[in-house]
């Protein structure tokens, strides 16, 4: 009686030391639609949504910041902040939210960010898998000219940067999604549906991690 309530105690204990935080990767063009997806995700499922890039923004806009600069330097070249600086504020934000299912939106973008990740995080949470928002650079290229003509405040939302930005996710976030491939952790979703319908087919990928 004692020996089997004291068992289940243990059983319980080890069963909360093993359950790691989970994540998904939410990875896709610039103007895929991660930020919008990603909120109705957390809405409907749940998941604390971490953008990457908002985080980056958030810290360069701290005064006084150490990183500002460099990370205002990148962000308008399209090219991609030291993952020492990203990893730690996501890292920074997971612990801040005391939540246990968390939608990394934008990252790992290059190998140097898998790297980082790998080193420092990978051991500690279960990666569920990678959302991967595919959609064609014509459509990309629109929506984020049209986000910027609207004035999303964003300095890369222009054609130079765009152009850039482009550049960067073919040639060092595609290998990465093509590793998460490899692994079989990739769900590829139509992202130059409507907002709407590409939502409808993310629900059916989310509703198999519950
Ligand atoms: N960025 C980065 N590392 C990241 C995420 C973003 O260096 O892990 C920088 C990079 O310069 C990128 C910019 O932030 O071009 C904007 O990223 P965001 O994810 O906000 O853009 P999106 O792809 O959503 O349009
Ligand atoms: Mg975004």
């Amino acid at each position: 009686m004692f020996v089997s309530s004291w068992l289940r105690g243990v059983a319980r204990l080890a069963m909360s030391a093993t359950q790691k935080p989970r994540v998904v990767f939410v990875l896709g063009s610039p103007g895929a639609g991660k930020g919008t997806q990603c909120k109705n995700i957390m809405k409907e499922f749940g998941y604390v949504h971490l953008s990457a890039g908002d985080l980056l923004r958030e810290e360069r806009s701290k005064p006084g910041s150490e990183y500002g600069e460099l990370i205002e330097q990148h962000i308008r070249n399209g090219t991609i902040v030291p993952v020492e600086i990203t990893c730690s504020l996501i890292e920074r934000a997971m612990h801040k939210s005391g939540g246990n299912k968390f939608l990394i939106d934008g990252f790992p973008r290059n190998k140097e960010n898998l790297e980082g990740w790998t080193k420092n995080m990978a051991d500690r949470v279960q990666l569920e898998g990678v959302l991967f928002l595919d959609c064609p650079e014509d459509v990309s290229t629109a929506r984020c000219l049209g986000r910027g003509a609207k004035g999303s405040g964003r300095s890369d939302d222009n054609p130079e940067s765009l152009k850039k930005r482009f550049e960067t996710y073919v040639k060092d976030t595609m290998p990465i999604i093509e590793h998460y491939e490899k692994l079989d952790l990739v769900h590829r979703v139509d992202s130059k549906q409507s907002p709407k319908h590409v939502f409808q087919d993310i629900k059916d990928i989310f509703q198999q991690f519950q």
